[in-house]
């Protein structure tokens, strides 16, 4: 396959509506984390004039793009997956350059985003996302007959997505926001994540080709660089963006809902932002694996410097002899970590005076190695606590980005119990069990259910498939909106709305609603599902 972009003529500018156009603000770099030296090309930063003709262009391009045939749609996305899998070896050398990230991590990342889209491609396909549903009409019906009622899904308009710094790929310029949002039938205009700012254009120059290749409007697309409460914050309060994506910080996710409820027309800011990730590990599953379960907990907690949103970062298990052996394997295989390079100079800095906060608050179990640390490192740090401590302690439940846990020993299982029902709501939350474990087990799941977006049984929660059925959410802390997910088919829902249609005239309405189903699709009529 012959590469789409190349590193070599990078060029250090945003794409409006399929144009470069260079800034003018202050410049950044990517930053090389292995060494702590810059990466060339400058990128200057945008501006609000450069918001204002993103925004124009994408709501230019609404009305085209959502009516283009759904079929062009997803061939459109499946360009973009193609235009990215012909890049991989050029893509995954710079975000390599600029995240530090592991070769083999960054090459499933491209095949995760290019999965991803053509997911999306075969839900458009499929059409239940349409969620058509008819009620025929009743003249008949006493006292009064009923009109004809029909229903279908429309797009909420221009999009604005902030790539996340910690997946440069799959959560970022064409990561699951942007391909769920393009799918919904919404154009996109991305902030680009400082992290990574060659990548982004890499990846913004392969999304713009796959728009001109498949006939879209170029509105349908732009990328900015900027910094984020100056062009961030106009791109939530334009009032052409009818929905934002974000993944980050909570503090940079509060700030964006705030900043967009505080707008004339209030909009949605679906934000995933920080989970600590509680590990439950039940007394039969720790008599029987103890050390095991360490090892591969540690293992976890470590992959990637800890940079995931679903790192297990809190450990929760009665004492015992159990627990003993469990936390001493952990502590000799968190001992055995040698120093990983971490994402930026920010994000290294707030891991270092997190592990600083923690060890004030928290028993110290184990330090990784610094021996031979990168320029921008991370130093694995395991600590202690007990349950009242730690229920007393906002700190030991704050997340600490990075590979940091707390393994929190409970005096009997009425306060494993409290810890599973107090703790802040999560991504994911996990148990260890076995058949003995099972009815204690099924008690924690009745806690767990609405604390977390996905519960996983004798596994480690990082690694998150893409499919129909994953849950990538979770209540407040960890997202802004629990009743949706980031990752998987149904990630669509958060950029469409209902829409009703009563009485309309047979011509006027859409193929998803039309009478003899022309597009195929499985339908709700009169309450059942049904092709016909
Ligand atoms: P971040 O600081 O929240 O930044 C994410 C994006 O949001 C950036 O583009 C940033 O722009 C923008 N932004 C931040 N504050 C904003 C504001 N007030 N108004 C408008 N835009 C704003 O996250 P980060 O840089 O990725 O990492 C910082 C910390 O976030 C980490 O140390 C970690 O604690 C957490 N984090 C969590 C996850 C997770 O999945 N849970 C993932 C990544 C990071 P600027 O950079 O230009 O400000």
């Amino acid at each position: 396959m012959t590469s789409m972009v190349q590193t070599t003529d990078l060029t250090g500018q945003m794409l409006i509506a399929g144009t470069p156009v260079r800034g003018a603000g202050r410049e950044i770099r990517g930053i090389d984390p292995q060494t702590g030296s810059f990466l060339e090309p400058a990128y200057p930063y945008g501006d609000t004039s450069h918001v204002e003709a993103a925004c124009a262009a994408a709501a230019d391009a609404f009305g085209p793009y959502r009516n283009a045939p759904v079929e062009q749609r997803a061939r459109f996305l499946e360009a973009i997956a193609d235009n990215l899998d012909s890049s991989r070896d050029v893509l995954v050398e710079r975000a390599h350059a600029e995240s530090g990230l592991p070769v083999a991590r960054l090459t499933g990342e491209v095949g995760r985003t290019s999965g991803q889209l053509r997911l999306f491609a075969g839900v458009l396909r499929e059409g239940s996302w349409n969620q058509a549903r008819i009620d025929p009409a009743l003249p008949d019906r006493e006292p009064l007959p009923r009109p004809d009622i029909r229903q279908r899904s429309v797009p909420l308009g221009p999009v604005a997505v902030f790539g996340a710094s910690n997946f440069p790929l799959a959560f970022s310029v064409a990561g699951g926001d942007t391909a769920s949002a393009l799918a919904a039938g919404c154009p996109v205009v991305v902030k680009a994540h400082d992290a990574h700012p060659g990548t982004s254009e890499l990846v913004g120059r392969a999304i713009a080709q796959a728009v001109t290749a498949t006939g879209m409007p170029a509105g349908t697309f732009s990328l900015l660089y900027g910094y984020g409460p100056d062009l961030g914050s106009a791109l939530v309060t334009d009032p052409r963006i009818k929905a934002v994506g974000f993944t980050g910080s909570r503090a940079g996710g509060m700030a964006l809902v705030a900043a967009a409820a505080a707008r004339p027309e209030p909009i949605p800011v679906y934000a995933e932002m920080s989970a600590i990730n509680p590990v439950f590990l039940l007394r039969g599953a720790l008599s029987a694996r103890a050390a095991d379960l360490a090892r591969a907990f540690v293992g976890s907690l470590t992959m990637g410097s800890g940079q995931f949103c679903t790192n297990p970062g809190l450990v929760i298990a009665v004492d015992g002899p159990d627990l003993d052996a469990f936390v001493a394997a952990a502590a000799e295989a968190v001992a055995a970590t040698a120093p990983t390079p971490m994402l930026t100079p920010g994000i290294a800095e707030n891991f270092r005076t997190g592990v600083e906060t923690l060890s004030g608050t928290a028993e110290l179990i184990a330090r990784g190695s610094d021996e031979n640390a990168p320029a921008v490192s991370c130093r694995a740090a395991l600590f202690g606590s007990d349950v009242p401590t730690f229920l007393a302690t906002e700190a030991l439940q704050a997340e600490v980005f990075g590979a940091s846990g707390v393994i929190v020993r409970c005096a009997d299982d009425a306060e494993m119990l409290r810890v599973a029902a107090e703790v802040e709501g999560q991504l994911t939350a996990t148990v260890h069990a076995e058949e003995s474990d099972h009815a204690k087990a099924g008690e924690l799941l009745e806690i767990l259910e609405l604390k977390a977006g996905r519960i996983l049984f004798n596994g480690w929660p990082t690694g998150v498939e893409v499919g129909h059925a994953m849950v990538h959410g979770g209540p407040f802390p960890s997202t802004s909106d629990s009743r949706t997910t980031s990752v998987g088919a149904r990630a669509i829902e958060r950029f469409l709305r209902p829409v009703c249609y009563q009485n309309a005239p047979k011509s006027l309405l859409p193929s998803a609603i039309a009478d003899g189903n022309p597009d195929g699709m499985w339908r709700t009529v009169d309450g059942q599902l049904t092709k016909d």
